[in-house]
């Protein structure tokens, strides 16, 4: 639907694996004085520090984690940097190196491998991050791309997703729902192309879902914006999977439990709209969703003036004893039980 018809059709096979991997990394300058020796070698080399190293991994699969057919080439290397970013994000730390894998068919060509970095390469830069190495090979089908992020933070201030506290804080960046449902206007949209190939979409009123879902941003600022504020978070953890998976982790980790508010989980206008437009339950999208790559994280109540009225985080609930269970508060002060259900069971519907 996206894909650019006029890309040259280099084969892979015309510059072998070493010319191939050359190619791709060429114009990628190492930024962080960190990284001692990046791709070229058996191994990379990375300066230690006083500092703990956070180390996490990322492994999408096509057909099961993406679609090429919406998802163009450039914006899923973006996204695969970003979901692992927003990982080491997540713990409180800075990332500032990775390693990117990948194994593609025949069926790609010299230059969807070139567009495929180019976004990884608009990460890089766009985060300060270091590529510093990863492997390449053949698949029977499709491409497959695992990316590995390498950070840093002060030893005391990395963040688990087992320390919230009876009545902490539940808060989380940014709004949620908006990636799940711009997936549902991409598939739509698919759908309506394959009927009718001149049937041109007219998207403007979905821009930020699927700005959401096709370039999403990791949130480098909030480990800053908490050290600004004065306050360190009790637990955290990225919301990839939908609030409510997320919220499920921390709680069972911590062996707490939760009340959740309904009325104050933030939803963009655009979600809003189109959960109406598609009839569904804007809040069961935000808890279900997934891939919206905030930040959840529970704050002691004595940091509650810091955090309060900060646009870039909505206080949502609170945690309660285990015992209490993990629990909604409905609009009409109902307390429903969380479901942990990923985007992949709501798909399956
Ligand atoms: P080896 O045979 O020792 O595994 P490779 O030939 O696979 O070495 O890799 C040579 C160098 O290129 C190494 O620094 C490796 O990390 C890097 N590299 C290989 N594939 C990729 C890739 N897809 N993206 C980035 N760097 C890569
Ligand atoms: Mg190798």
């Amino acid at each position: 639907m996206i894909e650019d018809k006029n890309q040259g059709r280099t084969s892979l096979s015309e510059l072998g694996e070493f010319g191939l991997i050359n190619h791709l990394t060429q114009y990628f300058k190492i930024k962080n004085p960190a990284t001692v020796k990046g791709v070229g070698d058996d191994a990379a080399v990375l300066e230690a520090s006083e500092k703990q190293t956070l180390v996490t991994t990322d492994l999408l699969i096509e057909g099961v984690h993406f679609d090429l057919s919406y998802m163009p080439l450039k914006h899923l290397g973006y996204k695969a940097v970003m979901v692992n970013l927003s990982d080491v994000y997540a713990m409180n730390g800075e990332a500032e190196q990775i390693t990117v894998s990948i194994a593609v068919s025949n069926r790609f060509t010299l230059e969807a491998l070139e567009a495929l970095y180019a976004g990884i390469q608009l990460a890089c830069d766009t985060y300060k991050v270091d590529l510093v190495g990863g492997d390449t090979t053949s698949s029977n089908k499709g491409i497959l791309i695992s990316v590995t992020a390498i950070g840093k933070a002060n030893k005391g201030d990395v963040v688990y997703r087992s320390g919230a506290k009876e009545t902490d804080l539940i808060v989380v960046s940014g709004d949620l729902g908006a990636a799940y449902l711009g997936l549902q206007v991409l598939e739509r949209e698919k759908q309506v192309f394959q009927v009718n190939p001149n049937n041109q979409p007219d998207l403007d009123q979905y821009t930020y879902l699927i700005e959401r879902q096709l370039k999403p941003e990791a949130r480098k600022d909030v480990p800053g914006l908490l050290k600004e504020l004065e306050v360190k978070p009790t637990s955290m953890i990225d919301i990839s999977d939908g609030l409510s998976s997320e919220i499920m982790h921390v709680c069972s980790q911590s062996k707490k439990g939760c009340k959740i508010y309904e009325d104050k989980i933030p939803l963009d206008p655009q979600v809003i709209s189109t959960c109406e437009e598609f009839n569904l339950d804007s809040t069961m999208i935000a808890l279900s969703g997934g891939e919206d790559y905030e930040l959840l994280f529970t704050v002691s109540i004595d940091d509650f003036e810091k955090v309060k009225g900060n646009p870039n985080f909505s206080i949502i609930g609170h945690i309660t004893a285990e015992d209490q269970g993990m629990n909604l508060v409905t609009r009409a002060n109902q307390e429903i039980e969380l479901k942990a259900q990923g985007w992949n069971a709501l798909k399956e519907e």
